[in-house]
């Protein structure tokens, strides 16, 4: 094996190099993955401009890889040289609290790939052993990149205790808006899907979306109290994280239903009206990553029931990253999840 990789670093804000860097050594119970796709995220723009709490340069960016084993560190017998793999991109104490009581994604000492340690925009990175995901044969790289937000999506529907038949509001349909409709078409809701974008929108609609309405030029509120009768969504889910459509949710949900906060505006307040959450006793959530998520994800991605060759816009090496993140930063249209791809 090389000694030396190519990597995508973040040198500074705004400005990423193409490095050759060492190869990392897997520690006792880490594996060392050969990449051989990773999906550039809304996160990574967001470390790349200096707006993510928990990114700083100089570091790797990236998070959602899928690759090869390519070297197993002391103590991994789990695993063998070659075998197809998804990341979970965490690494947990499994001594804190949260850890004991099985919330790892709530961890104290969490850390995160390609966040606080170096990301997968590089040939190589290193991953827990215990949390690194067999590849479905049937699922390609490309798409099992797409295994992280896949399982993200699934970690915000599960806790919304959506029923079937419940009329559901998805506001923005990035990459989480399009996987979240989908969890939330597999758990048998009737769905209206809000954003933008028009071929987003397009896109929403030949993944199943019930209902679409573009915000630039519809009333969302009147559009959902008519197809509720006037009741209201027994569930909404922000999927954009503007104080704007962040506080849009409480006057689209019913009395007594639930609001999901996947977006976050990283300002310490939004304005969201605590009057309505009292007198409708309404249920306000919040969700971080995933937490046994993976599998299942994986899963529904081998059954076809989560779609993602329509959500992939593009394909470009590792030398081009920085382009990929500035495309996403000026939301060009036509570009919805990039996916970069090695050799
Ligand atoms: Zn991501
Ligand atoms: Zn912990």
């Amino acid at each position: 094996m090389k000694d030396t990789m190519k990597a995508a670093v973040l040198k500074e804000l705004e400005t990423i190099v193409i490095e050759d860097v060492p190869v990392p050594e897997p520690k006792e119970d880490q594996v060392l993955v050969q990449l051989k796709a990773t999906g550039l995220c809304g996160s990574d723009v967001d470390g790349y401009t200096g707006h993510h709490p928990m990114i700083k340069p100089p570091i790797i960016l990236g998070h959602e890889g899928s690759g090869i084993i390519a070297k197993c560190g002391p103590g991994v017998n789990e695993w063998k040289v070659g075998q197809p793999v998804v990341i979970e991109p965490f690494f947990t104490c499994k001594r804190c609290p949260a850890c004991r009581a099985g919330k790892y994604n709530l961890c104290t000492h969490l850390k995160i790939t390609g966040h606080q340690l170096p990301g997968t925009l590089a040939e190589y990175v290193i991953a827990e052993a215990g949390f690194v995901h067999r590849k479905p044969d049937n699922v390609p790289f490309e798409e099992a990149a797409i295994a992280e937000p896949t399982s993200g999506s699934l970690h915000a529907v599960e806790r919304c205790g959506i029923r079937l038949g419940d009329f559901v509001v998805i506001i923005g349909c990035g990459t989480m808006g399009s996987l979240t409709l989908q969890h939330v078409l597999n758990k048998g809701a009737e769905v209206l899907v809000s954003d933008t974008v028009e071929f987003k929108l397009k896109k929403a609609k030949e993944l199943g979306a019930h209902h679409t309405l573009n915000a630039k030029n519809e009333d969302i509120k009147k559009k959902v109290k008519e197809l509720t009768d006037g009741i209201g969504a027994d569930c909404v889910i922000e999927a954009v994280g503007l104080p704007a459509t962040l506080g849009l949710t409480v006057s689209l949900v019913k009395r007594g239903g639930t609001i999901m906060l996947i977006g976050w505006s990283g300002k310490a307040t939004d304005p969201f009206n605590l009057t309505s959450l009292t007198l409708d006793e309404l249920t306000v959530l919040g969700t971080l990553g995933f937490c046994n998520d993976f599998p299942v994800a994986l899963k529904m991605m081998s059954l076809g029931k989560v779609n993602l060759k329509p959500i992939i816009s593009h394909r470009l090496p590792l030398e081009d990253v920085e382009e990929g993140i500035k495309m996403l930063r000026r939301h060009e249209e036509g570009v919805w999840k990039i996916v970069i791809t090695y050799d």
